[in-house]
């Protein structure tokens, strides 16, 4: 499976955060990730874009 990445159309970084839901887990004390949403911002640009704004590009292999 090829892996990928996604690019910020505005400034071309892949430091991009999508929101997301985590739910306190009582076990594990701590938070574990529930829900991934479609909004991405771009931690270099602060671009805010639905996930399909994004590039999806595939990650080069080594
Ligand atoms: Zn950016």
């Amino acid at each position: 499976m090829t892996k990928i990445t996604h690019r910020c159309p505005s400034c071309g970084s892949d430091d991009v955060c999508a929101e997301a839901s985590a739910k306190w887990d009582n076990d594990k004390q701590e938070w574990i990730m529930s829900d991934v949403h479609d909004m991405i911002t771009c931690q270099e640009c602060g671009y805010d874009a639905n996930v399909e704004g994004y590039f999806e590009v595939p990650l080069a292999s080594n």
